[in-house]
């Protein structure tokens, strides 16, 4: 642990007046949850099931899969994990289904693979709810959702999971569910998603490669990858606005959230919970702390302002750096 952070452990992420924030890690393999635990989450706030299943050479079967998601829901009862249901495409490739295509980023990726293969998703969702007997403290995200009916679609096929796994005899409650807003086109729909589910959650890093167009692991045009890009504080604050209007939980997820100076601006900004990278909690931790939440409402207004990603990006340092 970083010297001098370990007191802050035990303490809650809340600035100096009292504004209080949940700080929660990002998991997927199973040494995340040790780290994790030492740094004090309260939860997960994105469990990147893809990961285990990338580490098989074959899909993972339901009793196999139940296991590992029982680890995870052990581990950090009672505080809620929220399970992503599985999000292969893209940058994330699976060696026993391979897809091949020109633009992976646009292409058969996320919630659009699974609702094409209802057959993994249902022994998926199967497992996690098996997974929480006893447990209570499941969540389900789906990620890569685009449009009102890939929502729709995935929750009537978690709802006919859950009869399922009813029907053996396991008594689980159905749990919240929830989408990812990764892509610009769920900006726009964020309010009729969250009529919908039960809760958000920001992924930045898509977020920014989508409304930048910037490829997320081009180096070649890495300078342009900034999430402190006017184009998407702006579109944060629209989700935020959103799921306020319509009375529902939301959180960020991406690697912003992991960041002491976006963080605050997070926090700023209404996000409920923040969820990171265990090796980042307790920085995050220490910036809340150190800040009145005034002080992070006036810099959220004042970058609001500016029209220029890498300015935002050294102003932010600088008033942090001066706050001490
Ligand atoms: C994101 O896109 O911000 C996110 C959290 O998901 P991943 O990094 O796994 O794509
Ligand atoms: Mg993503």
């Amino acid at each position: 642990l970083q010297a001098g952070l370990e007191k802050l452990r035990e303490l809650p992420a809340e600035t100096e007046d009292g504004y209080r924030i949940q700080v929660q890690v990002n998991t997927g393999l199973m040494t995340d949850i040790s780290r994790s635990l030492e740094r004090g989450a309260e939860g997960v706030g994105l469990y990147r099931t893809e990961i285990p299943f990338m580490m098989r050479d074959r899909f993972p079967s339901e009793e196999e899969q139940r296991q590992i998601y029982r680890e995870q829901l052990q581990a950090f009862a009672p505080y809620p994990v929220t399970m992503r249901t599985l999000d292969v495409g893209g940058d994330k490739a699976l060696p026993y289904f391979p897809i091949k295509e020109e633009n992976p980023f646009l292409g058969w990726r996320g919630i659009r693979v699974t609702l094409d293969h209802p057959e993994i998703f249902m022994v998926q969702v199967r497992a996690m709810l098996k997974a929480s007997q006893g447990l209570d403290n499941l969540r389900i995200m789906l990620p890569m959702v685009t449009s009102v009916f890939e929502a729709e679609d995935a929750q009537h096929l978690i709802h006919r999971a859950w009869l399922e796994v009813c029907e053996e005899g396991i008594d689980v409650p159905m749990p919240p569910v929830g989408v990812m807003i990764e892509v610009p086109a769920a900006v726009y729909q964020a309010r009729a998603l969250a009529q919908r589910v039960d809760f958000l959650s920001v992924g930045t890093n898509d977020l920014t490669q989508y409304l930048l167009a910037v490829d997320r692991n081009n180096r070649q045009v890495a300078d342009l990858y900034n999430s402190y890009h006017p184009a998407v504080l702006h579109a944060l604050m629209l989700v935020v606005e959103a799921a306020r209007e319509e009375e529902k939980p939301v959180s960020v997820c991406g690697e912003m959230a992991g960041e002491p100076g976006s963080a605050l601006l997070l926090t700023a900004m209404g996000f409920q919970a923040l969820s990171m990278n265990a090796s980042n909690l307790l920085k995050v931790k220490a910036a809340i702390r150190k800040v009145k939440i005034g002080f992070a409402r006036k810099l959220l207004n004042e970058v609001l302002a500016m029209d220029n990603g890498e300015v935002i990006s050294s102003y932010v340092d600088l008033q942090l750096e001066k706050a001490g």
